[in-house]
């Protein structure tokens, strides 16, 4: 009889994977994990990596809170399933969207429950329209992101999102007449500020390029303007200083709405419980996922404002029902863990934490602005990223066949930590558990990586 497969062969010769190299996974199995601990995953060989992306931006209470898991395991004993439709609802949702109100960063009226960062967008994005048509103006559908954002993969969420690896080939963003999806140009002014422009002024010529935008394509036709307070996998882009208040001025001045992404700032991370505190942001609909079950069960959620919420029950009363939801929309077993994970950001004085030890962080990250290869630093809380440039002085990239960011995050890997690449920026997100003297390994971790690449390059 044949030997049964390994995990990493079972893996390749039947795994469709998410964003991975289709081709090249035969000479390149993938990572086996097979257990967490703390800010620790552990392979099949029994290695341990720290994990400085929290996996996807999302583990924030790292990977082993006995308090989640029991959350988890008393709510499937209890109500394994029910669903939210036809006036149906659950004690965990209801406690969950209690709470999740009273966290806002703005006084928000009600919260939507979907399954992952793309639905809530997605969600998000329908509601926009439901909402225009509601209140009389069917003509304004037009939603405006910006280049190099992240909004997630379902067809609306990744005709937002500004990477064109999420476009190209997927026939995307999807095409109507007139486009429904327009991109303005991102905030990072290490990138594309001219020389010697301050962030004032970078943050003031975008936000008239937004107006200009909004004028060339009639304001009663545009919609909303959705935004991550820092752009995570664009390349962890904090906003310049001003942008968020110039660029809402815009807003409201044509009476554009305005979401919020905070699927990766959401609770905590960037010093604040959302970074739409951080950055002065007020939401008309604000997105949240990952942290807010700490990554351990699907589950995201949309927050709107009276004014959204409004119009659209009375568009539904007119109708007999909000036609959208679903299957899993307010899962009882996701809510009892979102919950925990709340309260554990509570006992545990999780912000406090993070605003004790994000200078300590930033100034770790900020040490690397010496290295030979590295361009820029940035970052805020405790999200970050470096970087990685060909000549620092004339500000010139890698080429891109020399694959400079993903070769750093594989010497990074082999010094046991985990980090993201981005094209040449390489990311870190670690679980807002991080102790100090976890913290101190990690830089000490991506030192060593710095070395070898230094030495490579
Ligand atoms: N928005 C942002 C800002 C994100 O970072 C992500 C995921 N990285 C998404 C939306 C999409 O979330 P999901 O992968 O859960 O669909």
């Amino acid at each position: 009889m044949a030997e049964p497969l390994g995990t990493g062969d079972k893996d390749v010769a039947t795994h469709l994977h998410s964003y991975t190299n289709l081709a090249a996974l035969p000479q390149t199995p993938p990572l086996v994990i097979v257990e967490g601990d703390g800010i620790h995953v552990v392979d099949e060989n029994g290695r341990r990596y720290l994990e400085a992306m929290s996996g996807l931006w999302c583990a924030s209470l790292g990977f082993s809170n006995k308090r989640l898991a029991e959350a988890g395991a008393k709510a499937l004993k209890t109500l394994p399933y029910y669903h939210t439709f036809n006036q149906r609802t659950n004690v965990a949702v209801a406690d969950l969207a209690e709470r999740l109100l009273a966290l806002a960063p703005v006084p928000m009226a009600r919260v939507f429950f979907a399954n992952s960062g793309s639905e809530a967008n997605d969600s998000a994005v329908k509601m926009v329209w439901y909402y225009h048509n509601a209140i009389g103006q069917p003509e304004r559908k037009k939603i405006i992101a910006r280049r190099n954002a992240y909004h997630g993969v379902t067809v609306a969420a990744a005709s937002m999102g500004g990477l064109d690896g999420n476009h190209r080939d997927f026939d995307l963003p999807i095409a109507t007449a007139p486009a429904r999806f327009l991109h303005v140009d991102c905030p990072h002014h290490y990138r594309y500020a001219e020389p010697g422009e301050t962030e004032q002024d970078f943050s003031s010529r975008l936000a008239q390029q937004l107006e200009q935008t909004i004028l060339a394509e009639g304001p009663h036709t545009v919609a909303a303007f959705i935004a991550e307070p820092v752009m995570g996998a664009g390349g962890v882009l904090v906003p310049p200083a001003g942008y968020f208040e110039k660029v809402q001025a815009v807003l409201r001045k044509y009476g554009v709405l305005m979401i919020a992404d905070e699927v990766i700032c959401g609770f905590g991370r960037t010093g604040n419980m959302f970074g739409s505190t951080t950055f002065g942001i007020q939401p008309d609909i604000l997105s949240c996922a990952k942290a807010l079950s700490s990554g351990y069960v699907p589950i995201s959620a949309v927050m709107v404002n009276e004014k959204v919420h409004s119009a659209i029950a009375a568009n539904s009363g007119k109708l007999g029902s909000f036609g959208h939801g679903y299957t899993y929309s307010g899962h009882p077993v996701a809510c009892a863990v979102a919950l925990e994970t709340l309260k554990v950001y509570e006992d545990e004085r999780i912000l406090d934490h993070v605003r004790e030890l994000a200078p300590a962080f930033q100034a770790g990250l900020r040490a690397f602005a010496e290295r030979p290869w590295v361009g820029n630093v940035r970052g805020v809380g405790l999200i970050g990223a470096i970087e990685l440039m060909a000549d620092k002085a004339a500000r010139t990239p890698f080429a891109a066949d020399r694959k400079a960011g993903y070769r750093f995050a594989a010497l990074a890997l082999e010094e046991g930590l985990i980090v993201r690449a981005m094209g040449d920026s390489i990311g870190l997100c670690p679980p807002l558990i991080i102790t100090r003297a976890e913290l101190d390994d990690l830089f000490a971790r991506l030192a060593r990586a710095m070395d070898r690449f230094e030495k490579e390059y």
